[in-house]
């Protein structure tokens, strides 16, 4: 089963320190500074097996080489995105395998912020993986993709069983419930979990994971039923 912590970095950023219970193998996903990502993985035990590469934007990337250089681990990122990527040993495309100790992920293309946005989906222990294709309470912005794509993407994330637990690649979900009280103020879920939102963050604690059953109940743009309600959304919190 895998386990996972967050590494905060940059601004708002979270990389990921992903463990495999049986066996202890360790990745490391979206590491985009060296420093406080080797400092997590020492805390841990100084194994280091992966790299997971959601996308490749700076935010995400930047520390891949330093860490690689580092531990000796392999660094698994879009075969689609591979010219724009860092060195990868395992270019990935729509339902590849990737192998972490006993747990086994599989790849989901998420096209939509980037041409190649992949994210990475454990069932055992129920990790999502989602960089910057869903937020909580949110989503990312269509820099490359049409809202087609970012539609697509997100009815794939969606169809995940429920109880599934959402990392994503910012801390981004109180700014994010702003948007979504306006646009769907209601909303007595998003209401009650906006609420908690503002609680955990007031204390100083990462609001994500998240559950996708929250997720679904509460994320406007989750909760879009066709592709012209969700560009419109989009629309309106690029402007908002
Ligand atoms: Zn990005
Ligand atoms: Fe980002």
């Amino acid at each position: 089963m895998i386990t996972a912590q967050p590494v905060a970095l940059l601004r708002d950023n979270y990389a990921w320190l992903l463990r495999d219970g049986a066996t202890g193998a360790t990745a490391i996903v979206d590491p985009a500074e060296s420093a406080p990502v080797a400092a997590a993985i020492d805390a841990a035990g100084g194994r280091l097996d992966l790299i997971l590469l959601t996308h490749h934007h700076g935010d995400h990337i930047a520390g891949t080489d330093e860490v690689r250089d580092r531990y000796g681990a392999r660094v698994v990122g879009a075969r689609a995105d591979a010219h724009r990527l860092p060195a990868l040993n395992q270019a990935v495309r729509e339902g590849d395998s990737v192998a972490l100790g006993e747990s086994v992920g599989r790849v989901i293309e998420t096209p939509g912020h980037t041409h190649g946005h992949v994210c990475y989906y454990f069932p055992d222990g129920g990790v999502l993986l989602c960089g910057d294709t869903l937020f909580s309470l949110g989503c990312g912005r269509l820099l490359e993709g049409t809202p087609a794509e970012m539609f697509a993407s997100l009815r794939k994330l969606a169809a995940l069983p429920p109880e599934t637990m959402v990392y994503c690649g910012h801390e981004y979900t109180e700014s994010n419930a702003r948007f979504a009280l306006h646009a769907d103020p209601a909303n007595a879920a998003l209401r009650a979990y906006a609420a908690h939102v503002r609680t955990l963050r007031a204390a100083g604690s990462p609001s994500v994971p998240s559950r996708l059953a929250d997720e679904l109940a509460a994320n406007p743009f989750l909760r879009a039923r066709d592709v012209a309600t969700f560009a419109d959304l989009r629309a309106r919190k690029d402007k908002f």
